[in-house]
């Protein structure tokens, strides 16, 4: 797919003024700090499109972007901050079930995942949520250039084997690096499959 227009639309802690469900949208969503500000830069081919390292766990709203006038990216805030509250904690998860359950035109959420890391209990348990509301999604494993390709690869796997404890079947799965510019293509090819649908 070709990006021709990249725009910010809007901002929103409540999933019903979000823009106008008329076309396809897909979620990103992740740790904080794991990449989705870069990846999502990387994607649409603007360097500042969504905003990278801010101040962690400030920007807790459901940010929306229209690529090529066809389709929404959404930026959804982080989780897994230390230094959040009970209550931002609880806002949050309300803010986010909400968004993912009740938004109709969503297609698919991309999850990513820090490829250096071995699998993380936070990032099991969102994706086993996932699975209780059925929601659609697949994996992104990020900062790929940062470990060597076996390392990386021992961490995919390790990941996806986590999951099989849980899951029958497993989702697809992209190894991004925003310095490599690698995965671009293949995420940006399964979205254009699934517009076309
Ligand atoms: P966010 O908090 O999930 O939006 O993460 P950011 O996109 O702000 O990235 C957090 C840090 O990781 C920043 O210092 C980025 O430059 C760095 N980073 C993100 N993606 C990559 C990557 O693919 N490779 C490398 N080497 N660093 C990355």
């Amino acid at each position: 797919m070709v990006i021709k227009s990249a725009e910010y639309l809007i901002s929103n802690v409540d999933w019903e003024k979000c823009p106008v469900a008329d076309k396809p949208e897909y979620a990103f969503i992740g740790r904080s700090n794991v990449g989705k500000s870069s990846l999502i830069n990387m994607l649409a081919n603007q360097q500042k499109l969504a905003k990278t390292s801010g101040t962690p766990g400030k920007t807790q709203l459901i940010n929306h972007f229209l690529i090529n006038k066809e389709w929404y990216l959404v930026d959804l805030p982080g989780y897994g901050f230390a230094k959040v509250s009970q209550s931002q904690r609880r806002s949050w998860e309300q803010m986010i079930e909400n968004y993912l359950r009740k938004r109709a035109n969503l297609v698919n959420v991309f999850v990513l995942i820090d490829s250096r890391l071995t699998p993380q209990k936070i990032d099991i348990e969102f994706i086993n949520q996932l699975g209780e509301w059925q929601i659609p999604f697949q994996l992104v494993f990020t900062k790929a250039d940062k470990n060597t390709q076996l390392e990386t690869s021992r961490n995919v796997k390790a990941f996806l084997n986590k999951l099989r404890e849980t899951w029958q079947f497993l989702p697809a799965n992209y190894v991004t690096s925003t310095v490599k510019k690698t995965g671009r293509d293949q995420i940006l090819a399964f979205i254009e499959e699934m517009n076309a649908r």
